[in-house]
């Protein structure tokens, strides 16, 4: 008789909810997920390489050798959660309509990144070693991608993928375990760090997405951040209220007839972030608003 599997023991995957695991990785301090069901197993997102998705594997093999996976959701296009999906040759790759449209031109920006700053990064936990690997993955594209919601049957439950507008990029989807009341929300929410606005961000649409998700998913019990560890309802309440404010500030800085220069250079005692780390997102409300 083979013996129980003992969850809690395994160094990677950690139990949050009801047969619901998360993996914190050093690289990017990204959150992988793993949802077990009768009928397989779904990992939310796969990391930075072929060879990190790898070592999810190895993990996964670890809580339980028997477990097969037979589902990849990417939460959004970036790297961190993509490059990996080539590791689960086995798995069909779920995703937003837009990640198969700009998936590879990402990752073409994303390679001219590395190649132009080579270098290690302790501050977000990668070596040069990892960033030749990032070069050297190719990437695998969503096999299954919809527009607004889509559901994976594991037989005694169901895993939602749901869509509610843009905000970090314009294809972040949910993941909904509702029987566990565990909700994964991608780059949407980052507990170690401040949400990450780029220059593909929707800084005026993040808040009422987040909003939007939060009514969907009910109360779930855990909710799963990008990056960091696990949170309640009421951290992601609080950081989608930042994120209004950002919103409110830079809409009516720019409405205001504030010039982009001096948006970025003078600070506004509201925001709730440093200035430079608003520097895309001061550029993307600029060029989304018109001049009143
Ligand atoms: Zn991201």
């Amino acid at each position: 008789m083979t013996p129980p599997v003992t969850p809690l023991a395994a160094p990677g995957f950690v139990e949050v909810a009801d047969r619901v695991f998360v993996a914190r990785y050093r690289q990017w301090d990204v959150g992988v997920g793993l949802v077990l069901g009768r009928d397989g197993a779904v990992v939310v997102d796969t990391r930075a390489s072929d060879v990190q998705g790898g070592e999810v594997l190895e993990d996964i093999r670890r809580l339980g050798r028997d477990i097969e996976v037979r589902h990849v959701v990417n939460t959004h296009v970036h790297f961190d959660h993509t490059f990996g999906n080539v590791a689960f040759d086995t798995a069909t790759v779920h995703a937003h309509d837009t990640v198969a449209r700009t998936l590879e031109v990402h990752a073409e920006h994303i390679r001219a990144a590395v190649r132009e700053d080579p270098g290690a990064a302790p501050e977000y936990g990668y070596t040069e070693a990892d960033l030749l690997q990032v070069l050297a993955t190719a990437v695998r594209l969503p096999d299954c991608t919809f527009g607004s919601s889509a559901t994976i049957d594991l037989g005694d439950r169901a895993v939602t993928m749901a869509y509610a507008g843009r905000g970090h990029t314009d294809g972040d989807v949910a993941v909904l375990v509702a029987d566990a009341g565990a909700l994964f929300l991608g780059d949407l929410v980052e507990e170690s760090a401040h949400p990450s606005l780029g220059d593909d961000s929707w800084p005026l649409q993040w808040a009422d997405t987040l909003t939007s998700h939060l009514i969907a998913a009910g109360d779930p019990s855990v909710v799963v951040p990008g990056h960091g560890r696990p949170v309640d309802v009421a951290f992601v309440e609080r950081q989608r209220d930042e994120m209004a404010t950002v919103a409110a500030v830079l809409r009516e800085r720019r409405l205001g007839g504030v010039s982009l220069a001096e948006a970025l250079h003078e600070p506004d005692a509201r925001l709730p972030y440093p200035l430079e780390h608003l520097e895309a997102a001061t550029r993307r409300v600029w060029a989304q608003l018109p001049a009143s």
